[in-house]
Formats: C-alpha cells, structure tokens, sequence
C-alpha cells in the first residue's frame, strides 16, 4: 500500500481526554477515530488488524469444532422477557423507539437457544458449540477507556450445548484451552481467575484477566501462578487461634476507643486480639459480623455466603435500638435484641478477645467465642491484603488492577429452562438442555496487545496482529530517482512474494518519516537512502526491527529471501 494515497492519518498529539496509551496511540497511530461517546469508527489499518484477530478467533474456534453463525442485532424483546433479561439488564439494553418491541442485542444466548430449541430435540444431536463474530450494543453508563468499554462492540461470543453437566464440563474445558491459544498466538499475556457468577445464573465461571494500572477489575495474583477476583480470593493468613489459661470475660472502661487503634493504642490491647462487630441489615433481618479488628469485609463474600444482594449496613439509630451502643462498642455478648451472629474463619473458635460490650464506651477482654459467644457460622468473609502469603506456596500476594479480556460461563440449564429447551435421552426420558457460553472482546484484544506492545515512541505491534508485515521508507524519494526506483521494485518484489507492505513514498523529510513509522509500528522498517544504495554488491538498504531498535544492512538482492524466511517462521 502506498502511503501517499493510503488513509492513515496520524496525529502528534492528541487532544481529547484519552488517558489509556492504547487509546491515545489508536488515536495517533490512526487506527480509529471517535464517532460519539462508546462509538468509534474503524479506519482501515485499525479495521485490518481487527480481520486479523478475527481471523485467528475464528481458525481457533474452527478447529475446537465451532461452527460459525451470524445472528441479528435486531431481536424481538419477547424472547428476552422470557428470561427476565430484558429487565435485569435495565438500561445497558437499548430499545427502539420507533418500533415498539425490538432490542439491540447486548448478548446472544436467548436468540441461541430459540434457533437451537427448534431442531434439537434427541441426545444424538449434541453437543454443539455455536459461535459467531458480531456487533454487540451495550449503553454502557460511563463509557471510557476508548474501545475497551465501547457501547457498540465486536465480541466473539459462543455457546455450548450439551446433554449433562459432565459433557459441559468438557466443553468448557475444550473453550478454555481455545482462549489460551487464541491468547497467545495474539501475543496478550494474561491470568485466569475464578470468578464469581454475578447476575447471569448457573455454574462456574472463569475470567481472562489483562493486569493493567486502568483496569475496572481487582484482582489477587502471586508470583506462584495464584490469581484471584479480589471479590473471591483467600490467602494463607493464620486464624487467630486460642490462648492457654484464658480467664472469665470481664468488663473494662473504654471511653476514649472509637477505633480499633484507639484500642490498641490507648488501652494496650494487642491488634491480633482485636475482634469487631459489623452489623448489616440482610433481607430485612440484623445480622452481626465479627471480623478481626482490623480486616476489611468483603462485600462480595458477604453477598455469596447469605446468597443475596439485598444488604446494607445497619444505621445509627437502628445500631443502637439492636445492639444497645453506638458504633465503636457493639461486641457479640450481651447484645440487647437476638440476633444471628457470624463470624469470619480467622477467629474460628478463638478465645483471649477484646470486644465492645454493647454499652457506649465499654469493652469485654477475655473472650471466648466458643465459651461466650452464639456464633451460627464461622465463613470467609475478609478482603485479602498486599503480602499476604498465598495459599498455594505463601508467595506475597499482590493486589493488581486487570481488564476482562474473555469471560467462560457455565450457564447450566438457565436459558434452556426459561425457553423450554430440551432433548431425549437414551430411555426416552426429557430434560433441560446443558449450556455454556464464552465471550472474547475484538476491540478490547487490540487495546490490550497495544497496551502490552509499545513504547514512548508509539506501537510496537507484534508480527500477528501488525496491520502490514513491514513499513518500506524512501529517503527524499522526491529528490532521487535512484531511491525511487529502488523503492518501487523493493515493493513489488516483496509484493509479488506474498507480503503486505506499507510504502512510505510521500514527499516529507526524513525525521517526519522516522517519527511516523515508529508511531505506526509495524515491526519492521525498510530505510532505503541514496547513500547506501552505492555500497555493496547491488547497493544496500538498512533493516530496522522496531522492537529492538536493532538496524543492520542489507543487501538489495537478499530482501526478499530475508523476509520469506521470518514470514514463514
Ligand atoms: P465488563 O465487566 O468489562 O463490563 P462483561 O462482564 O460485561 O465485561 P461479558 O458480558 O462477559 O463482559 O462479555 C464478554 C467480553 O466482551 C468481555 O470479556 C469483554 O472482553 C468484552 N466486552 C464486554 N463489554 C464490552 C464493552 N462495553 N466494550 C468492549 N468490549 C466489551
Ligand atoms: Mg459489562
């Protein structure tokens, strides 16, 4: 492609808030331009890479036995009222305004069950794993970040069906591997994490993370190969455990501890003896949550272990109608009304502890939480901290931001059930048909690789996913028609030869060329000048590798063979 008349407007600066490198070099590199607010525009060496990440989704998926669809945008909102989703995704899902009762589909598993449901009906023609490579809307609230959060985007989504949960587990298995590959050959590091399964119903689940300082997720990760969703992550903490000859409980006068540390730092209580009660109100009912003083709850787990989202924390008059005290001195004995009490596994059965006496400005010493206390259940209910040691071999845990960059789903029988999906078994018996479903985001691969592949001076594209295989720069290419020539038959040569390369034949200096092509990145530069087209045998060109910024010469006669050979490796 000749970049005299090829569109690919770079920028020096960008002007706009872009604060992700990938944002503002996609803006730069002139791979994208914004349309509206989530909405861009692909120009054509942005949209070349995107077909390229396409295509390795799709040879990958091809050979995990996927077979490819292409289901509308456009879906009729009954079928999604059919699994609540129309209204569980609130306003993420956008309705047409001038034809009552169509969507834009923001996922597909409703309209894969539909078109499933209709033709599958026996064992025998399972399993299946559906996919497709599509537009997805989603009014995202706060769309930013550039195409990583877009509010039209492209996502490889799939979907597996299968007779039993033990042939999903397959399947899912099978999608995994597939992820690690596609991952890979993009040349995107990554870790997994389990994740939880939010509001979409159904199994296990894991998330394809991308650690990244702009990340909206959390997670836990060790230098052992732990990684974690903060959300679920444990660590190898010790719990709290149990001191010899603890005496009776006994009251003690705290008037100046409001905190954990006022305790510890006024009344010389030790900060491992330190419990502290949290009360919640959990579907309508108190609950206390005894922690050790100073862990942070987990809202996540706290949601998981009382299987809801409906809980808050108890306000003031309401703490003090309950447990008799105000923040600052609620313990778990003697509390004025009953109620359930929890606690988290670090103080599973401990005794020597300091707690709030349910009277304003009092504490117990001396506890015994399996003497004293009415604890219903001991569970994990603590955030893991920086350091901690990991439960795999204690390496120190490191808490990261990260990107979801692939999501794998045990749906189970949700969507089959709600749509009445089903098949016969062997004995003629009917039942819910077993689902999965897996997601890439196209865009977010881009963003990430550009995330992972650059430097101060722009993209540093890796050889899949590069827009062209080389960028080939004529030096005053209007002044000498020595380096003219040489650049056209450089181009055709390689052309002819099965490479796709970007010429920079434009009339501009030679900096501006040097500047543009380290912006635009392709990993190879192709620097031919008047000067060393008189050296060698046949004259020479210099060969720049952009990662490296290692330059060689070369002699005109051997580019070819030099770039048949890295193509082909
Ligand atoms: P997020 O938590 O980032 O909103 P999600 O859980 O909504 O992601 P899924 O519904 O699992 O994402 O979608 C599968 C994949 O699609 C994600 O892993 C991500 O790569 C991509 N994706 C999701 N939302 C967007 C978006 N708004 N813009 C670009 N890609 C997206
Ligand atoms: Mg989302």
């Amino acid at each position: 492609m000749k970049q005299s008349s090829y569109y690919i407007p770079t920028l020096k600066d960008v002007t706009s808030d872009a604060q992700m490198t990938s944002h503002k070099l996609m803006l730069r590199a002139g791979l994208m331009r914004p349309l509206a607010a989530g909405i861009f525009s692909w120009l054509p060496s942005g949209y070349k890479v995107l077909k390229k990440i396409m295509d390795i989704l799709r040879e990958e998926m091809d050979k995990s036995t996927g077979q490819e669809f292409m289901l509308p945008a456009l879906n009729p909102v009954e079928i999604w009222d059919k699994t609540g989703r129309s209204k569980a995704m609130g306003d993420v899902m956008f309705h047409i305004k001038n034809r009552e009762g169509l969507v834009l589909a923001p996922t597909h598993e409703e309209i894969i069950t539909y078109h499933a449901k209709q033709h599958i009906s026996s064992y025998k023609d399972l399993p299946q794993i559906w996919y497709q490579i599509q537009s997805k809307f989603r009014n995202e609230p706060r769309p930013r970040s550039g195409v990583m959060r877009g509010r039209q985007f492209f996502m490889k989504d799939a979907y597996s069906m299968d007779t039993s949960y033990e042939n999903l587990g397959k399947s899912y298995d099978k999608m995994a591997a597939t992820y690690k590959r596609i991952f890979d050959r993009c040349g995107i590091k990554y870790f997994v994490v389990g994740a939880s399964s939010g509001a979409m119903g159904g199994g296990g689940s894991q998330e394809f993370m991308v650690e990244n300082a702009f990340g909206e997720d959390t997670c836990a990760v060790s230098d052992s190969g732990y990684a974690a969703n903060i959300e679920i992550a444990t660590s190898a903490v010790k719990s709290v455990g149990r001191i010899e000859n603890n005496p009776q409980y006994e009251i003690f006068d705290t008037p100046n501890a409001r905190t954990i540390n006022d305790l510890i730092n006024k009344y010389n209580v030790q900060e491992e003896r330190c419990a502290k009660s949290l009360v919640y109100i959990i579907e309508g009912e108190p609950v206390l949550i005894l922690m050790r003083g100073n862990d942070e709850l987990n809202l996540s787990k706290m949601e998981s272990v009382f299987e809801t989202s409906n809980i808050r924390p108890a306000g003031d008059s309401e703490l003090l109608e309950i447990t008799g005290a105000n923040a600052g001195s609620i313990g778990p004995l003697n509390l004025k009304s009953e109620i359930k009490i929890y606690a988290d596994n670090l103080l599973k059965d401990a005794n020597g502890l300091v707690s709030g006496a349910n009277q304003n400005g009092r504490h117990y010493k001396n506890i015994d939480l399996s003497r004293d206390a009415k604890i219903l259940k001991y569970k994990d209910f603590r955030t893991v901290q920086v350091g901690e040691p990991d439960v795999i071999d204690g390496s120190p845990l490191r808490i990261v931001n990260a990107i979801e960059l692939g999501h794998i789903f045990k749906l189970g029988t949700k969507y089959s059930e709600a749509l009445d999906f089903k098949f016969l078994d062997q004995n003629g018996k009917t039942h819910p048909v077993v689902m999965g479903s897996y997601g890439i985001g196209v865009e977010r691969m881009m963003a990430c690789h550009i995330e992972q592949h650059s430097d101060d001076k722009g993209i540093v594209w890796g050889k899949t996913l590069a827009p062209f295989d080389l960028h080939l720069i004529g030096l005053n290419i209007h002044k000498s028609e020595n380096v003219r020539n040489a650049c056209d038959k450089i181009y055709n040569d390689l052309k002819e030869n099965g490479l796709d390369v970007l010429y920079d034949d434009r009339k501009a200096s030679i900096g501006f060329k040097f500047k543009d092509a380290d912006l635009i990145g392709l990993p190879y530069q192709i620097v031919v000048g008047d000067r060393m087209l008189g050296n060698g045998k046949g004259g020479e060109v210099e060969l720049k590798n952009r990662r490296t910024g290692e330059s060689k010469s070369i002699e005109l006669g051997e580019i070819v063979n030099y770039f048949k050979a890295i193509s082909e490796n």
